[in-house]
């Protein structure tokens, strides 16, 4: 992994080179962020970068011994430390460096992965991940190894919040003595949860969330989407490049279209329509009803900031903002909390289970009349 393979987060990655090239590297590192954030995807861009032999201003050269090693994650001195659980092909002794091919192969598909499909992908089942007890005496033996290759050795430490007292405390004596050429990269998406005797000896690289426009960039890149699908997974994402991934496989229908019509038949008082339309609602499926609404809501929120002040929305795709444009016109102070909480209420009636065509067309009935009296 190298820096130009992740969208945006600049002022990090410059902060990270300066690191280096001033040569004021921190033994120990803490790359906290969201799950679906880039903070595994920077520590391994950094990893790379620390033990590349042509290191370049602005990235790793990507092409030299170690750089090709490091993409395949076959390096030496790198070494990972995760949760992992017994399995059915590892029934005993579940350490991370048993796991290591799975690891190589789940980061490689996309370091934005979380916990879940990591647990999903060696097959534990419902078992809980851990950094176990036993895991410590492997982290011992391991950084008291020379650096075979590199100028440093590096382990990273996935979720470390993960670990058990005993390997948190292993760790601790290894970061109050650390020993030489040895970097500890820990990323982790819950520091509160860290012994605070462990963060004060990190350094902590805040890692902000993905910016919706940078999750549509991803979808583009990555997935091929259009520019009105990957604005529409943008919108529910939240930042979280994993789920926005999932959400692009889930998503089956044009939302925003969906969207703009409703409003047009609520507005019109078209209610033979709107029957029609809660036809089509009902066959979207549950998954596909929650995500459309909240859809909806965050569309509505753009609506209502756009009516306040259209600076605020920093990107809308040309049609989607030839909507909000149109629609703000409709909102006033009156109406805009009713219809938002109409969302929000018909949401909750989808979460648990009530007939959809019945929430359809009643949503429908309460806002045409909200529009009207804006
Ligand atoms: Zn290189």
């Amino acid at each position: 992994m190298q820096f130009a393979d992740i969208i945006g987060h600049q002022e990090t990655k410059e902060m990270l080179l300066k690191s280096v090239q001033q040569n004021h590297v921190a033994h120990a590192q803490l790359f906290l962020g969201q799950e679906g954030g880039a903070n595994l995807a920077l520590a391994l861009a950094y990893a790379t970068y620390l033990n590349c032999e042509n290191r370049q201003p602005a990235d790793s050269c990507g092409t030299c011994g170690s750089c090709t090693k490091m993409n395949k994650l076959v390096h030496p001195d790198f070494n990972f430390v995760m949760p992992v659980t017994t399995t059915k092909s590892v029934s005993k002794d579940a350490l991370s460096n048993r796991f290591l091919q799975e690891w190589r192969e789940f980061i490689l598909a996309s370091p934005y992965q979380g916990l879940n499909e990591w647990m999903q992908y060696i097959g534990a089942e419902n078992k809980q991940g851990i950094i176990s007890k036993e895991e410590s005496r492997q982290l011992v033996k391991l950084v008291s190894l020379k650096a075979f290759e590199g100028a440093y050795k590096i382990v990273v430490i996935w979720l470390p919040e993960l670990m058990h007292p005993s390997a948190a405390n292993a760790l601790l004596k290894l970061l109050e003595e650390p020993p030489a050429q040895t970097l500890f990269l820990l990323v982790s998406q819950a520091a509160e949860k860290l012994l605070a005797t462990i963060t004060s000896r990190t350094q902590m690289i805040r890692v902000r969330n993905f910016t919706e426009q940078e999750v549509m960039e991803y979808l583009q890149q990555k997935f091929n989407s259009g520019q009105t699908t990957a604005y529409q997974v943008a919108q529910l994402a939240e930042g979280n490049l994993n789920a926005a991934a999932k959400l692009t496989s889930e998503i089956s229908s044009d939302y925003f279209s969906f969207f703009t019509e409703w409003m047009r038949h609520c507005y019109s008082h078209k209610f033979g329509e709107v029957i029609d339309m809660s036809d089509r609602f009902q066959a979207l499926g549950r998954e596909n009803q929650k995500n459309f609404l909240l859809y909806a809501l965050n569309l509505f929120r753009k609506v209502m900031l756009f009516g306040v002040d259209g600076s605020l929305i920093s990107f809308l795709p040309p049609a989607e903002l030839d909507f909000v444009q149109k629609f703000s016109k409709l909102i006033t102070e009156a109406n805009a909390g009713q219809l938002a909480e109409e969302l929000s209420q018909a949401h909750y009636h989808i979460e648990r289970n009530a007939n959809p065509k019945m929430v359809f067309v009643d949503s429908s009935i309460q806002m045409a009349g909200y529009l009207r009296k804006g």
